[in-house]
């Protein structure tokens, strides 16, 4: 906290789908937790999507979506900036300003480009070569400390952070290094049902459950999760899509359901049906008012409108303010 002033906070997500549990759990939960106590900057991140999504007849729906499961799960536009990054053009000014920091080869390394880069070798842009650029850009502009992410974003913030440091160094200390934020826990990683990987908007559709799920869908992909025979003996290590679904039972079920489930397997005397059934009843008390809440505000185009306007407004006078410092800092000043 610098001159007793609120420490400054900024996420953003991707308008490329449905929201989900690793949405909710890596970042929107401490959306929600910070609003009150920080000065929070909530992005839509639609020009990001573009990266990997170039087709845009979904966009609209997407970003009314993203705005709408945000506020379902609690977050107060009155008290965040809650806007579209394509709304405050001083992020591509940033962005252009980063990329003379920004290497090739550290950009080549980043583990999300690899990723990306195998899954659509047709489109292999140079927005998605420079994504965590643009991510810098978009945390530095409200000068930003602190990140509520999930932890696939982790290599991204040290990107952030190398990239804040290398100005700062340049032209001048203008930025303040921006650190991924759990409230001093681990970062979250919510596992895919199938076992393998995260849950993602883009990929494993089956093994993901989206907020706009309906009862009959959680209760299904749930019951279709990977399980086995059992434990053959007592106190033995869990497989890993064993251990996923108890970690999707952490976070919605209530601690003695967990920990009844938790001596059923050392004792060797679990019924994966039983454990099952009961994680996808707290799944559906869990998503089933998020839905309904969402489902109304999506549907009420003006009162979105309203939203991103406001967070636009506010978004933009933080930007303005950096952009100052950062024309100044670099020289781009002659009269
Ligand atoms: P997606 O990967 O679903 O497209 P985004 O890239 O838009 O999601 O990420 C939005 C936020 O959600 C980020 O903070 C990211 O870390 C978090 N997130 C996404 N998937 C997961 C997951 N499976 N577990 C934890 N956090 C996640």
């Amino acid at each position: 906290m610098e001159n007793g002033k609120k420490a400054i906070v900024m996420s953003g997500i991707r308008s490329t789908g449905f929201l989900h549990l690793g949405n909710y759990f890596g970042a929107i939960r401490n959306y929600v937790r910070m609003q009150e106590e920080y000065t929070c900057y909530f992005m839509v991140a639609d020009i990001h999507s573009l990266t990997t999504h170039p087709d845009t007849k979904e966009l609209k729906p997407n970003v009314h979506r993203v705005l709408a499961e945000n506020i379902a799960c609690g977050l107060d536009p009155e008290k965040v900036a809650l806007y579209c990054q394509s709304h405050v053009y001083e992020t591509a000014e940033l962005y252009m300003l980063l990329n003379m920091l920004a290497y090739k080869g550290e950009l080549e390394k980043t583990t999300t480009f690899k990723d990306k880069v195998r899954q659509h070798p047709e489109n292999v842009n140079a927005g998605l070569l420079t994504y965590p650029v643009l991510q810098a850009a978009d945390i530095l502009l409200h000068r930003a400390s602190l990140v509520p992410v999930g932890k696939d974003q982790e290599q991204h913030l040290e990107m952030s952070r190398n990239f804040a440091n290398r100005f700062n160094h340049r032209y001048g200390n203008v930025f303040p290094e921006p650190y991924a934020f759990n409230f001093g826990e681990e970062l979250i990683k919510v596992p895919s049902l199938d076992g393998t990987g995260k849950m993602s908007k883009s990929e494993n559709q089956y093994a993901t459950i989206f907020l706009s799920d309906s009862d009959e869908l959680i209760r299904k992909k749930i019951m279709k999760a990977k399980t086995d025979a059992g434990p053959s003996a007592p106190n033995m290590p869990k497989p890993d899509y064993i251990e996923n679904i108890f970690l999707l039972m952490k976070l919605v079920s209530a601690p003695d359901t967990i920990l009844k489930f938790e001596e059923d397997y050392n004792k060797a005397a679990i019924r994966y049906g039983d454990l099952k059934k009961q994680l996808a009843e707290d799944m559906v008390a869990f998503v089933t008012p998020i839905r309904e809440k969402a489902e109304s505000i999506r549907t009420d185009e003006a009162y979105l409108r309203r939203i991103m306007e406001m967070g636009a407004e506010k978004a933009r006078i933080s930007a303005a303010a950096t952009m100052e410092k950062v024309r100044e800092a670099i020289g781009l000043k002659y009269y």
